[in-house]
């Protein structure tokens, strides 16, 4: 062993800890830098809430966040970042190059707001209106990317009071379409990706970000190694039958009999053909179109759904054991199909690379306290994913729910009722933050006895 590695786990073992520190951490004051940002985050904590409520009372939907990136643009030049604005149509990535020689590191934000008429009565409520799939509908920040703006602001700001210290790059990612895209367009992460936020320089090697959520209460931070949030996938089955009269069944083939043998035999897969002590997997059929009358069998039935994974392997197998359940059946009645799987969204597995889940988690234990859970799996899906395709990626859960307070009043994300305990974000701030600073200088490494 070398004398300074021997020297450094001797003190370490003479406060009774058994951590190892890493070589760049000797190098750097890692704990000045862990308490300026939590000194740091106390201070921006007003302006994090201020920006939030300003971006709830202007949502935009998915692509279309156009006054969003101009407010994201203005703020991050005025804390001296270098910004680039229109990445995957109105995303921004903002890079701060810190005083000292170190990692580049991405921090991720979401921008879009949802169709959704808000129910809840705040000073800062969004009257605004806009049209989504022709139809005139109400906009909101319903699933809090308002506040993830806010967060990430708060960070920006952090980093730039501390650019002369800071071990390292950040590279902030604010990205549109979190929710999916318009009709036909492209967008999101995948697109970010796409136009190279990964891959052009400063080229980032890990990645982190976060989402709010009422499921939890201020206070807790929730994460979870591996599979965290499911992929989905949707999924259109079109069954092609004969048409008849209905007083006359066998002169035709009925789509509407054999779609509702498709949509039983696919519930089959979930629960027949699918390992599941290995993680869950769910099948949904949310539509069925077919037919104009009541005694017409119609010439064909369309079946729509979503298929849900928290396995790669396991994603592609439903995709594999939709299109053999749902041929099979039909060619049992004499009807053909045309399976599309994935063609409006297909988001991946939302997950965690457990090496850095273990490196970081001494951090997010000394950030999050007594806060910190590890959280369950959420069959819903985020489109981080497809960052984390690319490089290793953690994405963690802040909890926004006063304490006590029942999911009546803090709705879940996407309810019109949806509601942040403000008081929750600054937590968020310094989970980013720590994350970051962390990662750069070199975490603490938990050696097993
Ligand atoms: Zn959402
Ligand atoms: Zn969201």
């Amino acid at each position: 062993m070398n004398p300074k590695l021997s020297k450094s786990l001797s003190l370490l073992a003479a406060c009774g800890g058994v951590l190892l520190s890493a070589a760049a951490q000797a190098q750097t004051n890692v704990a000045a830098l862990q308490a300026k940002i939590d000194q740091l985050a106390d201070t921006v904590e007003p302006e994090v809430i201020a920006n939030r409520r300003y971006l709830h009372q202007h949502p935009e939907l998915s692509n279309r966040e156009f006054e969003t990136e101009k407010y994201l643009v203005k703020k991050l030049k005025a804390m001296g970042y270098e910004v680039q604005s229109g990445i995957a149509h109105t995303g921004v990535v903002a890079v701060l190059r810190g005083g000292k020689p170190g990692p580049v590191v991405a921090l991720r934000s979401d921008m879009d707001a949802l169709p959704v008429a808000e129910e809840v009565d705040l000073p800062f409520k969004s009257t605004v209106r806009s049209t989504y799939d022709g139809k005139d509908v109400g906009v909101m920040h319903a699933c809090g990317h308002d506040a993830h703006m806010g967060i990430l602001l708060g960070v920006a700001h952090i980093f730039a009071q501390m650019k002369d210290e800071l071990p390292g790059t950040v590279k902030l990612i604010f990205q549109p379409a979190e929710e999916g895209t318009p009709k036909g367009e492209e967008g999101g992460a995948k697109l970010m990706v796409k136009e190279g936020v990964l891959t052009s320089a400063p080229q980032p090697e890990a990645i982190f970000g976060l989402h709010i959520m009422t499921k939890f209460e201020t206070g807790q931070l929730a994460y979870r190694a591996g599979g965290t949030m499911a992929s989905a996938d949707d999924f259109t089955v079109v069954v092609h039958g004969k048409q008849t009269h209905g007083a006359m069944p066998w002169n035709g083939i009925d789509p509407v009999v054999i779609g509702s043998q498709i949509v039983l035999g696919l519930q089959t897969i979930t629960s027949r053909q699918m390992d599941l002590t290995k993680a869950p997997v769910v099948v949904t059929v949310g539509k069925f179109d077919s037919g104009v009358r009541n005694n017409i069998i119609p010439d064909s039935a369309t079946l729509k759904g979503t298929l849900r994974a928290l396995d790669e392997g396991m994603r592609q197998q439903l995709h594999d054991d939709v299109q053999r359940t749902a041929s099979n059946i039909a060619a049992a009645s004499g009807a053909t199909v045309d399976v599309d799987i994935g063609q409006e969204s297909a988001y991946p597995v939302t997950y965690n690379d457990p090496k850095l889940t273990a490196r970081m988690l001494p951090t997010l234990r000394r950030v999050g306290g007594a806060g910190l859970v590890e959280s369950p799996v959420i069959m819903g899906a985020e489109d981080f994913s497809f960052y984390q395709q690319q490089i290793p990626g953690l994405f963690v859960f802040v909890g926004v729910r006063k304490p006590g307070a029942s999911l009546d009043e803090y709705a879940p994300n996407h309810s019109p009722r949806f509601k942040v305990d403000e008081s929750g974000l600054k937590l968020g701030v310094r989970t980013l933050a720590n994350l970051t600073v962390d990662y750069m200088a070199g975490t603490p490494v938990v050696i097993a006895q």
